[in-house]
């Protein structure tokens, strides 16, 4: 049986792991202890201390890679609630040809390695980058851990994107929240309005600007997006950055960049879930 005490110290195991989270590499280094040589809290009681212990995110990162290749596929209509949109798209890139769909899915990988160190059970909507595969389709995407769908029912969705706007001097992020859609986003508006909110003030804490070329404050509300308006549990799409401006995409094809924004949206998960 543990002390309060010794929970207390777990706890606080717990919490430094999730500060030290730089979503970098997971093995530990050459001169720090492994777990042979230093004696581990019994699984039960580290599990239930860490803070997103029981707690269930889908990370969506948009576009598959090799939807470039499959352009019959994703063309494909597909309800997006209460109409019909193309099952998904091909994304945008980098001047350079760095794509969308690398950016988003390594954002989406940091992401999950700090969330789960902290707890947290991460569902993403595609399983690789590949050049060989596409989709899922944005209604799969957005019925993903909504409790009627097969596996663990979530407690939010993320849907990470990135823009690719032409125009000079766009840049920054925005998040996009749903609009209320009757019968199809009214169950979800209002806790996606904070959970909006706080992945703005995330990603503004980690020195992001909010965008200059769209939305208000860094959240733009839109209801023709399937991967919101299927949702049945708070859900928002951010788009981190405009991937055709110079400056902006360099912080987007770098690690270190990618990590910021993956502690962005974990803060943002922890503040959401008051965790
Ligand atoms: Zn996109």
């Amino acid at each position: 049986m543990s002390s309060p005490r010794a929970v207390a110290l777990v706890a606080l195991a717990a919490l430094a792991a999730g500060c030290s989270s730089d979503g970098g590499g997971e093995a530990a280094g050459p001169g720090e202890p492994t777990s042979s040589s230093v004696p581990q809290p019994s699984p039960s009681v580290s599990a239930a201390a860490l803070p997103l212990a029981g707690k269930v995110v889908v990370l969506d990162p948009g576009h598959q890679l090799g939807n470039r290749r499959h352009g019959a596929e994703i063309g494909a209509p597909v309800d997006a609630g209460g109409f019909d949109k193309e099952c998904n798209t091909t994304g945008t890139a980098t001047s350079s040809g760095y794509p969308e769909a690398t950016f988003t899915w390594r954002v989406a990988e940091a992401t999950r390695r700090i969330l789960r160190r902290l707890g947290a059970r991460v569902l993403l909507t595609r399983s690789s980058n590949s050049d060989d595969e596409w989709g899922p389709c944005v209604d799969e995407r957005g019925r993903m851990g909504n409790p009627t769908e097969p596996g663990p029912a979530a407690d939010l969705r993320i849907s990470i994107h990135a823009d690719g706007v032409l125009a000079d001097g766009a840049v920054g992020f925005h998040v996009i929240r749903p609009g209320e859609l009757v019968g199809w986003t009214d169950d979800i508006e209002r806790p996606s309005r904070r959970l909006a909110r706080v992945l703005r003030d995330a990603l503004v804490a980690e020195g992001f600007g909010p965008a200059t070329y769209r939305g208000e404050r860094g959240i733009d509300v839109r209801r023709d997006l399937g991967t919101l308006n299927l949702s049945d549990v708070p859900a928002v799409m951010a788009e981190l950055g405009n991937m055709r401006d110079g400056d902006e995409a360099a912080v987007m094809e770098s690690a270190a960049g990618q990590r910021r924004y993956a502690r962005a949206i974990a803060a943002a998960v922890r503040a959401y879930l008051r965790a």
